[in-house]
């Protein structure tokens, strides 16, 4: 029986690999940062190096995987592991990922996006056990989501269920979003909201006779990021507070909404906004509370995930467990071009 799963984080800047053993213990990684200025060979080429370089590390062959799972910074068909929309690796959009990873490794692969992957790391190994339905929200540089029902991730019809970025949370706003709408929560709670939201809550201070100042740590609008906001947040800057404020009601609606149409024991919300302070999810909570009233029979738990950021590989392992048996991947997959 094979010892080990592999999960990789293709990420925007980073692309990681863990080895993973039978006891869900990421026992060694192998990280690259080199990998976006790369074609869709150079990034194969990448993650292969990557996989045998971690493997080395504890002296282990590749006859030893049950399987690979790669976590995907955009869409994918689902299973047939298709990337299909993409903000950060324009070379694979549109491009049969799984199949010519599985050809070039040796080795089953399945695909998924990443936010599916952390959704089912934090349920099986993190602020989602013990329930059978939950949703993952991530508020960060973007934000995604991933749903569990009955146990399992919910992948929707192609496999991009739980796109909760791209959720209207404000029909009517000006802020645009990278899919071209508006208002959705990406556009207005996220790293990429940040300067449009500095600029709005500025407008709207100044509105009311205030005239609040950047955070000591910013120069200017440009400087301001997740770290810079939590600092001037705790630094009492009254633009930090509103958008903090702002943020964790979009998140609210965002979550009320999500309540509203699958019912979920918890949501659990990841990701590196959270890095903020308490009062930003008490935000949340108190939007969320305000909105649900007597339609919430029972308290929606609503908590920070657990597992940062060894989350996306051990997710992307959990879905190559997920996928083994006898209707499931096989080692006979990666031995032959998976498209005969
Ligand atoms: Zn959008």
């Amino acid at each position: 029986m094979a010892k080990y799963r592999i999960g990789i984080d293709l990420g925007g800047t980073k692309l990681a690999v863990g080895i993973v053993d039978s006891t869900w213990r990421i026992v060694a990684e192998s990280v690259s940062h080199d990998h976006t200025c790369c074609d869709e060979e150079g990034i194969l080429d990448r993650m292969a190096r990557n996989v045998d370089e971690a493997l080395g590390k504890i002296g282990a062959s590749r006859s030893e995987v049950a399987g690979v799972g790669v976590l995907f910074p955009g869409h994918v068909r689902w299973p047939e592991g298709i990337t299909l929309t993409t903000s950060n690796l324009a070379c694979l959009k549109g491009f049969p990922l799984r199949e010519t990873l599985q050809r070039r490794l040796g080795m089953p692969v399945v695909v998924d996006n990443d936010a599916n992957a952390q959704a089912l790391a934090e349920h099986r190994f993190g602020a989602g056990r013990g329930t059978r339905n939950m949703v993952f929200l991530t508020v960060s540089t973007g934000v995604g989501g991933g749903i569990i029902i009955n146990g399992e991730l919910y992948r929707g019809a192609t496999g991009t269920a739980g796109e909760f970025g791209h959720m209207i949370v404000a029909a009517g706003s000006d802020a645009k979003c990278s899919c071209g709408n508006r208002g959705c929560l990406m556009a207005m709670a996220s790293g990429i909201a940040l300067r449009q939201a500095a600029e709005r809550n500025a407008a709207i201070l100044a509105s009311q006779g205030q005239s609040p100042g950047l955070p000591t740590s910013c120069l200017d609008l440009d400087d301001l990021d997740g770290e810079r906001l939590r600092d001037g947040f705790l630094e009492n800057n009254q633009l930090c507070q509103s958008i903090v404020e702002e943020f964790g009601s979009y998140v609210g609606i965002g979550i009320y909404n999500i309540f509203q149409m699958l019912n979920p024991e918890r949501v659990v919300v990841g990701g590196g906004l959270l890095n903020l302070p308490d009062h930003f999810l008490d935000t949340v909570r108190k939007v969320f509370r305000g909105l649900a009233r007597d339609m919430m029979h029972d308290e929606l738990d609503i908590r920070k995930g657990e597992l940062g950021g060894q989350a996306g590989m051990l997710g992307a392992a959990a879905i190559v467990h997920s996928e083994e048996g006898p209707f499931g991947i096989s080692r006979d997959q990666g031995e032959k071009p998976a498209s005969t």
